[in-house]
């Protein structure tokens, strides 16, 4: 007898994807996840693009962007998470790059894919009338939106909860090993078995341990400078000021107010140099203006379904695309029909798919909002006042199924922390909240990971904490 009939190994937006489309079957099934919180590397940006495939040269990505576009959009409806359909123009301060609008533009119509237009100067300033820089011609597509990757990944996982996954956070998958009829999977804490294993980390573990070098890998750094919502000229959607085969900037309106920044290039550039770059978007920016940078790594390679030891039941899930929260429930579905084929199943009658109810303050009328203070008072404490925060909200984010066990996990499902104070007036209430919460000390509180405590000691003038 197995532990379990399927192992989801890796609890990133793929993984929880695969979780929630598996959920409907009478299987039992487990996700492994090493990290405190589910899709824990989503945490550098708040705002995720929802791409088209227009952009792209690869056939395959293209039609996983399209069916992940089309299915995104539905779970957004169905979990109800904003989807922002904000459209995505691209510019470029280099003419020559012209030609390649036009190749973009053909290969969208040869696709299949509507809603992607050759504009002219007019149409583009109507679109984004505070464009940095005078351009004659670009590739405008109404399709890109906007999500918070949390929330979907979130509402995947809670879902899936909810029918009966079992997520077993931080535990870290050591050794896979083919066994008869089956798998072994060992982690630091325990040793399962299992008929079928899903192995989305394989970037990182393969079976029997052996790490596969992957040659032809395109990995560019990529630099992201975050403003704040003080910026003065605002853009609306996406732009792309596509400069030449390595070098673009894109900028992406966040759902917090405020703009990010992306910057590739191959070029060593200071931060005055790449200010400048993305002036030809966004004007009026200024270095007090910043409040995050980071760098990552950008990756055009494709991403792989490799089912070639499916009849073993093996399929892992490599590649590290940028449009990756696009492809992810393309790729679960994808493995859902794998499955199918593969396996003897049916589908549990008594299948909920539906979230729990979250009730967002910020967003509620002052009758909804008076209504939901008599049900429970902590609606009426604010604790961020930047977005309208309130306990309740946070409160419910930790006793959520799946909730929040770290200060990241809190902002991350309430929003709070985004605000322009970026935190600093309500970190410890959270702290504070969670420690009460889970009944522990807040010396225990930890920002996202065991390494991360937030508090080294108590100082005693400071008691009330
Ligand atoms: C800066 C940036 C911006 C991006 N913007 C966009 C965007 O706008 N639109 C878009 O579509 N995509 C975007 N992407 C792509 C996408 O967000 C990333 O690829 C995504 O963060 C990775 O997704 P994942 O959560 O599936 O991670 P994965 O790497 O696929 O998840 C693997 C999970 O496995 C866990 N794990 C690893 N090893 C083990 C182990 N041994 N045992 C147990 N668990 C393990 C990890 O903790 C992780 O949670 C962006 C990526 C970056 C870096």
């Amino acid at each position: 007898m197995m532990d379990y009939d399927v192992l989801i190994l890796g609890g990133g937006i793929i993984g929880c994807a695969v979780a929630y489309e598996l959920s409907k079957y009478n299987i039992n099934i487990a996700l492994i996840e090493k990290d405190y919180d589910i899709a824990n590397d989503l945490s550098c940006s708040n705002t995720a693009v929802i791409y088209d495939g227009s952009e792209t040269h690869d056939d395959i990505m293209c039609e996983l962007e399209k069916t992940g576009r089309d299915l995104i959009e539905k779970h957004c409806q169905k979990f109800n998470i904003k989807y922002n359909k904000v459209g995505a123009l691209r510019i470029s301060s280099n003419q020559a790059r012209y030609n390649m609008f036009d190749i973009m533009h053909k290969n969208a119509r040869q696709r299949g894919i509507d809603g992607v237009h050759i504009i002219d100067h007019n149409e583009i300033y109507n679109i984004e009338p505070n464009l940095g820089i005078n351009t004659n011609k670009a590739l405008y597509s109404e399709n890109i939106a906007l999500i918070s990757p949390y929330n979907l990944a979130v509402s995947y996982a809670e879902v899936a909860a909810d029918n009966g996954v079992n997520f077993r956070l931080e535990e870290e998958v050591i050794d896979i090993k083919n066994i008869s009829k089956g798998f072994k999977v060992t982690t630091n804490k325990n040793k399962f078995t299992c008929k079928f294993v899903i192995n989305t980390i394989s970037n990182e573990i393969s079976i029997d341990n052996q790490n596969e070098v992957y040659s032809e890998i395109r990995n560019k750094k990529m630099k992201y400078i975050l403003f704040n919502q003080e910026v003065q000229n605002n853009i609306n959607g996406v732009v792309i000021n596509d400069i030449d085969d390595d070098t673009f900037i894109i900028n992406i309106s966040t759902l917090s107010k405020g703009n990010l920044i992306g910057i590739k290039s191959n070029d060593y550039l200071s931060l005055e140099e790449e200010l400048e770059l993305s002036e030809s978007i966004l004007t009026g920016i200024k270095k007090e203006l910043i409040t995050n940078m980071f760098t990552e790594t950008y990756s055009g390679n494709g991403m792989c379904i490799d089912d070639s030891n499916i009849k073993d039941g093996y399929i892992k899930v490599t590649g590290n695309h940028y449009a990756k929260i696009t492809i992810a429930p393309a790729i679960a579905v994808d493995i859902e029909d794998k499955i199918k084929i593969n396996m003897n199943i049916t589908k549990k009658r008594d299948y909920i798919d539906k979230k729990r109810e979250v009730y967002v303050f910020r967003n509620m009328s002052k009758e909804q909002r008076n209504k939901i203070i008599n049900l429970d008072k902590r609606y009426g404490n604010i604790i961020c006042s930047c977005n309208s925060i309130s306990e309740g909200e946070i409160v419910d984010s930790i006793r959520r199924p799946l909730g929040a066990r770290t200060v990241e996990g809190v902002k991350r499902r309430t929003g709070i922390g985004l605000g322009s104070c970026n935190g600093s007036y309500c970190n410890m209430k959270i702290i504070k909240i969670l420690a009460r919460e889970m009944n522990k000390s807040v010396l225990s509180i930890v920002d996202d990971s065991m390494d991360s405590k937030v508090l080294v000691g108590r100082i005693k003038e400071f008691n009330e904490i």
